[in-house]
This record gives structure tokens, C-alpha cells and sequence, in this order.
């Protein structure tokens, strides 16, 4: 399983298809791609190989300059196109690796609250909150920091938000997660395996980790929200 996300300067959805295939050795049931394309949120997703989700690209391609992508291997709801990612609510998209342990408890008290859910994952209650801060006024990042307040578990994730074409929020607890330098353009990645061909410069989250990523560059915040400054490396080419 894996997770991508690109803020480029060109088409992302063949780049995202390209650094989910250098993922695939990960194993996966199912894949997706949500791009924004003039500031709204567009996804494919498709069940099985990726070459399914390239098929379908194919017939419907993807649009747009930011992307986020994702294998998933299923733990919460099984392998199906409903449960595969990117999760889409209200103007957020999110890819996720891991397990939000207290899924169950944030469903049911977002269901009272009127949320109706589209998948069985514990995926998509990430999507729900988000979209709830939202709603209420919150800014991206703000939104984005509370949600990773409220859960629970192991993860790596990606957001983006409809209309700012120039952010994505990348967050790690538990799982690997890693942001790739470009020139004008930004990148996470599961492993440095799937940026090999974008970039060699890296930064490594670590635990706790959450990041605001522009095309400018990334503002990486620590577990209690502090500025940080994380080490940018360079790795040798691993194609
Ligand atoms: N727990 C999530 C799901 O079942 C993510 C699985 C993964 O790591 O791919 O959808």
C-alpha cells in the first residue's frame, strides 16, 4: 500500500499512476486519484491491478496540476471501488495508510451529527471531520491540525482542499511518509522508491509530523504544532 501527492506544474495524473506503480512491490486490492482540476475535486478509483485504474483513465482521464494517489490495502471495509481511496467529502480529499483506531466512536458521533458515510473504511471519517472544521469556518491547515487531533492510531495521510490549488497537508504518525523537493513543484511519497524519478531531494517526516506543502516549499509542524525544521537530504538514485 502507498500514498503520493504531487503539486506540479503539469498534468499530475500520469506522474501519481507512475510513482503508484514504483509502490506496487508494497502490495495492494485497489487504487485511486483525485486531482483538483479548476479548484474542484475530481477522482478515479478502481479495483485490482493498477492497470485497471489506467484503463479507466484512459476513458475518463484526470485533470489538473495537484493530485494525491493511493494502494490500499484494505484493513476497515473490504476490497470495493466505494472503499477504495481517495476519500471525497464537502471540499476535502484525503489518501490514508494505516488504521484510526477510534473510527468507530468519531462515526457514530458524526453520524448524530448528520454525517452520512459512503464507504465502510475508517478512511472516511477523516474526510467527515475535516469537513465539519471546515464548515465551521476553520482554514485548511487549521481544519486539517484539528482532525489529526481527533484520531487515533497509525498513519500516513495526504489532504487536498477544493480551491486552493496550491496546498496539500501531508501528516505522519506510525507510518513512513516523505516530501520530495522539486524545482517549483512539491511531492510526498511513502518511500523515496516512488519519487525516484521526480526527485532526489527528500525530507523524512518524523513521528508526529504534520506538513503545510506549497510549490514554495513545506512548513513541517511537530505533535504539539511547533515549527520545525526537519533536514533536507539528498539521496542517490535508486531507478
Ligand atoms: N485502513 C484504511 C482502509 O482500509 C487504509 C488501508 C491502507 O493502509 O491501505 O481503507
Amino acid at each position: 500500500c502507498g500514498i503520493v501527492g504531487i503539486l506540479g506544474k503539469h498534468e499530475v495524473s500520469p506522474l501519481i499512476l507512475d510513482a503508484l506503480q514504483r509502490l506496487e512491490y508494497r502490495g495492494y486490492d485497489s487504487a485511486g486519484i483525485a486531482t483538483l482540476d479548476e479548484g474542484q475535486i475530481d477522482r478515479r478509483r478502481a479495483l485490482g491491478k493498477l492497470i485497471n485504474l489506467s484503463d479507466l483513465l484512459v476513458h475518463e482521464p484526470l485533470k489538473g496540476r495537484a493530485g494525491i494517489g493511493h494502494t490500499r490495502w484494505a484493513t476497515h471495509g473490504g476490497p470495493s471501488v466505494a472503499n477504495a481511496h481517495p476519500h471525497h467529502k464537502g471540499r476535502v480529499a484525503v489518501v490514508h495508510n494505516g488504521i484510526i483506531e477510534n473510527f468507530r466512536a468519531l462515526r457514530e458521533e458524526l453520524s448524530a451529527d448528520g454525517s452520512e458515510f459512503t464507504s465502510q473504511t475508517d478512511t472516511e471519517t477523516i474526510v467527515h471531520l475535516a469537513s465539519k472544521f471546515l464548515d465551521q469556518g476553520m482554514s485548511p491547515d487549521v481544519a486539517a491540525r484539528e482532525t489529526l487531533k481527533k484520531l487515533e492510531g497509525a498513519f500516513a495521510l495526504a489532504f487536498l482542499f477544493e480551491g486552493e490549488e496550491n496546498l496539500m497537508i501531508a501528516a505522519r504518525r506510525g507510518s513512513p511518509l516523505v516530501i520530495g523537493h522539486g524545482q517549483g513543484e512539491m511531492y510526498v511519497g511513502s518511500d523515496a522508491i516512488a519519487l525516484a524519478p521526480l526527485t532526489d531531494l527528500l525530507t523524512y517526516l518524523e513521528e508526529g509530523d504534520w506538513a503545510v506543502i506549497t510549490r514554495e516549499g513545506a512548513e513541517v509542524h511537530d505533535a504539539s504544532g511547533n515549527i520545525v525544521s526537519r533536514p533536507m537530504t539528498r539521496i542517490s538514485q535508486q531507478n
